[in-house]
């Protein structure tokens, strides 16, 4: 053990960092590839509305400022747009944050977390570096056991965290279980419900997180301006619950944790509703078009509400992942979540998803023994 290895905080020391999808341009530098396609980060394929380019640029022309530590504007936008109170919103750097936020405001070390096996990995993250302990509870057809999460909680409990959508699997919890998840909940537990890609599910029995901040205020809803919004790379989420809970969030949010750029982005991706309604409905197409492909192959995909869609390849997905690399087209391998056998493809362009079929299925030739 070095000097450096006995000075890490106790929580740190066994975390792996997140791993993220591989950069387009590490991938044309160690291949010199350079008709990549990226499906890897569950991105928006179709960019993001054109307003967001002028707001962006009028935003630049005062950067030499700091941001509106508050996000006023924003959060008024917002406020309007969910019916809820400004003091009732928390925003962050990319939705990552928040959920980092809620884990530094209300977890002590040896207080538990309960999550989902296959969730999110953010979730065990930010638990495991304050040194939580973590109780995973085994998922039931890829989705999560919401009966076995609201089981697993003890006293020591602080939170449970709830994806719904779920990423890397793309399942949902519907409404039902979902109101019943939170009336088993004792009230001194918080329900982190993260709905990262609220806007792309278009299920009807699919629960609006904000509908039930009224009945649980121990709820607390996570979304995102990353992923239908399409501006994962100017880092905007944001937080709704109780005043109380949002007060107690913004003790330990980070000054000017949203950036001024991004805060006129989100502002003006908000207003445009049919640029969101169209990613909406070219997410749809692009979600039939990879299942049935996959279909074609004679693959097992898990049914996805998200954008994104989890293919089960067989036990040499890393080594198709590695083929797949070297003919231009980046996935996700998604083994750090227990899904040893699976490749998880994002929704892209229609033509984007043609060659992504063609390239798994000379990749999976290839990668024959
Ligand atoms: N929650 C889920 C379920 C996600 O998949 C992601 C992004 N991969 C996030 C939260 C975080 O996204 P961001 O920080 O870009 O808002």
């Amino acid at each position: 053990m070095s000097e450096i290895d006995g000075l890490i905080a106790h929580g740190v020391r066994n975390l792996k960092p997140y791993q993220p999808g591989k950069p387009v341009e590490s991938l044309e530098r160690e291949l010199g590839l350079t008709d990549i396609i990226k499906l890897a980060s569950n991105e928006n394929p179709m960019g993001f509305s054109p307003r967001v380019l002028d707001a962006v640029n009028e935003a630049l022309s005062c950067a030499a400022r700091y941001p509106d530590g508050s996000g006023e504007l924003l959060k008024g936008s917002l406020s309007e747009k969910l019916g809820v109170s400004v003091e009732a919103l928390t925003l962050g750097n990319g939705s990552n944050d928040v959920l980092d936020l809620v884990v530094r405001a209300f977890v002590n070390p040896g207080d538990e977390v309960v999550v989902s096996e296959h969730a999110f990995a953010v979730y065990v993250l930010a638990s495991m570096s304050v040194n939580a302990q973590l109780r995973i509870v085994p998922a039931s057809g890829f989705g999560h056991d919401l009966v076995g999460m609201a089981g697993a909680v003890t006293p020591k409990t602080k939170i449970v965290f709830v994806a719904n959508p779920n990423n890397p699997t793309g399942t949902y919890s519907d409404t039902d279980s979902v109101e019943q998840f939170l009336e088993a909940l004792p009230s001194t537990v918080l329900a982190v419900l993260d709905e990262a890609y609220f806007e792309y599910v278009t299920k009807s029995d699919y629960p609006d997180g904000v509908s039930l901040l009224s009945r649980f205020p121990n709820l607390v809803v996570v979304r995102t301006f990353s992923k239908a919004y399409g501006l994962a790379g100017l880092r905007v989420g944001y937080g709704i619950a109780s005043k109380e809970i949002a007060e107690v969030l913004n003790r330990v949010r980070h000054p000017f944790n949203v950036n001024s750029l991004a805060l006129a982005a989100a502002e003006a991706a908000l207003g445009d509703e049919s640029f969101l309604a169209d990613s909406v409905r070219r997410n749809l197409q692009g979600l039939k078009q990879l299942g049935s492909g996959l279909d074609e192959l004679g693959l097992d995909w898990i049914p996805s509400v998200a954008n994104f869609i989890c293919a089960r390849v067989g036990t040499d997905a890393e080594q198709i992942y590695a083929a797949m690399l070297k003919l231009g087209v980046i996935v996700r391998p998604v083994a750090n979540y227990g899904l040893s056998e699976h490749l998880r493809i994002s929704v892209g362009l229609e033509s984007e998803n043609v060659r992504a079929l063609a390239v798994l299925s000379e990749a999976r030739t290839s990668s024959e023994p």
